[in-house]
């Protein structure tokens, strides 16, 4: 598709059970794209839901062209939706949102203002939405939140912004990269911030849902935070390395120790053989196992799939 074919701007939603807020949520969207003017599509995606989501969304869609409406064939996951949304879309740029309202559609304008570089500061890749205050979310939730994304940053050397979620806005370059990303567990946020380029932060604050609840459980997020970890550290994988050394080094001490009993008799017969052989063996496994969980990172990256490098700019030579 020819830049000049493309919408200016394109609005993604996932939409799981989401009945409740859509209408509102496409009526203030569609209020902003009306200010800002210029060409745009909403895209929203049903991930499968079992209430009245998808009839809300199709009857918005046919009257209204701006809006698209995707059916997924069951629930993919909040992730996986907004996957689908984001390879449908069209725009030059695209903003990132969830459908139930926590994060204010009336930022867009900021947000491209950012994108533009205005004020003399550079122009940006990604414009992110970083949460100043939470309304509406238990303290478990946002202490939850806090430790894993310091946990997170402790564990890879991609620098994924801490209170951000997907909330941002992302231009055509960004995008494309990472939908050529091909990995099954997508930790979007984080995929983004791997790609780099510039990405500039926009403080906000998060509301509570507008309707509805969270379709984010306990065991979801945990699925959530595991996907993000796994795919973005080995270091658990190569944790077992580390504990090797140390098992290893404790077994062959041991084994010493009781061979150096048993030649000054100290020992009761068969304590020694016994001691040994479970002081050795018992490191040597851990090291075994460390040793394999680093050949089985390396082929974790690699079977990523994962770009090798990204091209920013190009000048000269007519490209
Ligand atoms: N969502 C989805 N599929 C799911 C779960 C959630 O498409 O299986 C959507 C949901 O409709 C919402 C967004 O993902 O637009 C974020 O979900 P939610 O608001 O429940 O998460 P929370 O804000 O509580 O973390
Ligand atoms: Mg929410």
């Amino acid at each position: 598709m020819s830049p000049a074919d493309r919408p200016a701007l394109s609005v993604v939603a996932p939409c799981y059970n989401e009945q409740d807020v859509l209408p509102e949520f496409l009526r203030r969207v569609g209020a902003v794209l009306d200010g800002i003017g210029g060409s745009a599509e909403i895209i929203v995606v049903d991930d499968g839901s079992r209430d009245s989501t998808w009839d809300v969304m199709s009857e918005a869609a046919a009257r209204d062209p701006r809006i698209v409406a995707v059916r997924l064939m069951r629930n993919h996951g909040h992730q996986l939706a907004l996957t689908a949304g984001l390879s449908i879309c069209r725009g030059e740029r695209v903003l990132i949102i969830d459908a139930d309202l926590q994060d204010p559609p009336e930022l867009l304008p900021d947000m491209l203002a950012l994108m533009d570089g205005a004020d003399g500061k550079a122009a940006a890749d990604v414009v992110y939405g970083q949460r100043r205050q939470r309304d509406g979310e238990s303290l478990f939730k946002r202490s939850s939140a806090a430790v894993f994304y310091r946990l997170i940053g402790r564990l890879t050397d991609v620098e994924i912004p801490s209170d951000a979620g997907d909330f941002r806005l992302v231009n055509r370059r960004v995008l494309d990269v990472l939908l050529a990303m091909p990995e099954r567990h997508r930790f979007i946020r984080g995929m983004v911030a791997w790609i780099g380029g510039r990405q500039v932060p926009l403080v906000y604050d998060r509301h509570s849902r507008a309707a509805g609840e969270s379709k984010y459980p306990l065991a979801k997020m945990i699925r959530f935070a595991a996907d993000a970890i796994t795919s973005f550290s080995v270091v658990p994988l190569m944790a077992s390395m580390t504990i090797g050394w140390i098992m290893a080094a404790l077994g062959f001490a041991f084994f010493i120790y009781s061979i150096v009993g048993w030649l000054m008799g100290a020992n009761l017969p068969g304590w020694t053989s016994l001691m040994a052989a479970v002081g050795l063996l018992g490191g040597m496994q851990f090291l075994m196992l460390g040793i394999i969980g680093a050949y089985l990172g390396r082929l974790y990256d690699q079977s990523k799939g994962r770009p090798l490098f990204m091209i920013r700019d190009i000048v000269g030579g007519g490209r």
